[in-house]
């Protein structure tokens, strides 16, 4: 379906990029997709996605949005070997001090590497008319149509990209997204432009992964197809352990503010045996190592305010990571990008009924956006501010939050639709206020006391 606009440049083909290029298909005849790697169909952890080698929990919320943005993928993950995991009889879940219930709550997620997901979704992307993929061509800067202005006024009508032999090329178009994550500039690029400054909330969370791929029969983690394991503050140490595809498994291990990390199968065994439950360190004794321990270290979640901007140049928006990263132990990038993509696909197919331009999108897109990310950096970093080494924009609920969050685990022993209510709203399929009314916190804080 193409509603009369002409070219949309997507910068950055990982999971935001292509979500937001599989949205823009919808509306325009043509979607190009810059990314500074090469355009390889592998499942391979590629340099643009440094986290690519760590544990992705592809949560409900993602799931959803993809499968609207893009029908069929799940279908797709699941032949390419993808493991099903009924939720949540099929994971075994210690968070912050307590085994949660396992019971079947109706849905189904899905294992499988980061490389496998981001394939997949590529595939499907390929796949549009519309759509073309322009690798190893680097973002070198937006095009605005006034050239020589600093006055923040301006709209941008294309970017300029540098190809891998040297040679610079100008892409026009009606509408540029920015997908480049965590390493995004746009903000300096806005400055620089005259446009005022993006408020920005950081906060120092000083988080490290080690992660490898282990091969290990079906049965070992006792029947569980992953095991997750979150630390309630002050406790630092925790980990996942994921069935990947038939007998391969990966173990992601994850702690704060420690410099060193383990290098090897025997020294991620010796992190495990500190973790305060066995089971990962249980898994790692009769798993084989395949292939390499890989580290990576994310030392800030960042939150870009976009919206609360005065002035915002049209033909410009931004997606995924660009606006928001977060503590990823808490599997949200993923959703947050694909929920944003459905936004963005609201808006067009909103504008176009009407038969609108695109002058001002921003101000549709960026406040629909944002509540999507507000949820996920409230919850996570109410986590994170509760460890008292975190410096930044805390999150002033921490306290509050870690008895509520206490309170609602006891609960939900006994009540069955608590546990589906919590578990939709950490798999983003449901808003965080669901588990915040007066009447639900005061039940917590009285069933955290009570102990
Ligand atoms: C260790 C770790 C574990 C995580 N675990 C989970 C999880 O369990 N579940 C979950 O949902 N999320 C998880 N995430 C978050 C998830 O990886 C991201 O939210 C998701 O990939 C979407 O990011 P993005 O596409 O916005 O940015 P990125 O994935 O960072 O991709 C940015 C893309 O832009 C390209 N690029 C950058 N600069 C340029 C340029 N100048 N020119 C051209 N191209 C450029 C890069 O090469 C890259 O392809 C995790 C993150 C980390 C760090």
């Amino acid at each position: 379906m193409s509603t009369g606009w002409s070219t949309a440049v997507v910068l950055g083909r990982s999971m935001a990029g292509l979500a937001a290029a599989a949205a823009l298909s919808r509306h325009f005849s043509e979607v190009v997709v810059v990314e500074k790697d090469p355009d390889l169909d592998t499942e391979q952890p590629r340099p643009g996605v440094g986290q690519g080698h760590h544990y992705h929990a592809l949560a409900q919320g993602a799931v959803e949005a993809l499968e609207r943005l893009l029908p069929g993928i799940i279908e797709d993950l699941r032949g390419a070997g993808a493991v099903d995991v009924p939720f949540a009889l099929g994971v075994r879940f210690y968070d912050a001090g307590d085994w949660q219930p396992n019971r079947d709550l109706g849905f189904v997620s899905l294992n499988a590497t980061r490389g496998l997901i981001e394939q997949a979704t590529a595939a499907r992307v390929r796949r549009r008319p519309a759509v073309r993929f322009l690798g190893s061509s680097r973002l070198e800067r937006l095009v605005f149509d006034r050239s020589d202005s600093d006055r923040g006024d301006g709209s941008v009508c294309g970017v300029e990209v540098r190809r891998a032999d040297g040679a610079l090329e100008t892409l026009t178009a009606d509408l540029v997204v920015d997908c480049t994550g965590r390493v995004s500039k746009l903000p300096e690029v806005l400055v620089r432009r005259g446009f005022d400054p993006i408020q920005q909330f950081t906060l120092n969370i000083g988080i490290s992964y080690t992660s490898a791929l282990f091969r290990a029969p079906v049965d070992t983690a006792d029947g569980f197809s992953a095991v997750a394991v979150l630390p309630e503050p002050p406790t630092k140490r925790g980990g996942f352990v994921a069935r990947v595809h038939e007998d391969t498994w990966i173990v992601s291990l994850h702690t704060r503010f420690e410099r060193e990390l383990p290098r090897s199968h025997q020294e991620m065994l010796a992190f495990a045996e500190t973790i305060e439950v066995p089971d990962v360190a249980a898994f790692l004794r009769h798993a084989t190592l395949q292939g390499e321990v890989r580290s990576f270290r994310k030392g800030e979640a960042v939150w870009r305010r976009f919206d609360r901007t005065e002035r915002f140049p049209d033909g410009l928006l931004v997606l995924g990571d660009a606006i928001a990263s977060f503590n990823p132990i808490f599997g949200q990038g993923m959703s947050v990008a694909t929920l944003q993509a459905c936004v963005l696909d609201d808006v067009l197919t909103e504008r176009s009924a009407r038969g609108a331009g695109l002058d001002g999108i921003s101000r549709d897109y960026f406040p629909a956006a944002m509540a999507i990310t507000r949820a996920a950096w409230g919850s996570s970093t109410a986590v994170d501010s509760a460890y008292e080494e975190v410096t930044g924009d805390r999150n002033p609920n921490a306290a509050q939050n870690t008895k509520v969050m206490r309170g609602l685990r006891k609960l939900i022993a006994d009540d069955p639709k608590l546990h589906a209510d919590m578990v939709a709203v950490g798999q983003m399929t449901t808003p965080g206020d669901r588990l915040m009314t007066p009447e639900l916190i005061a039940r917590a804080l009285a069933a955290a006391e009570s102990t």
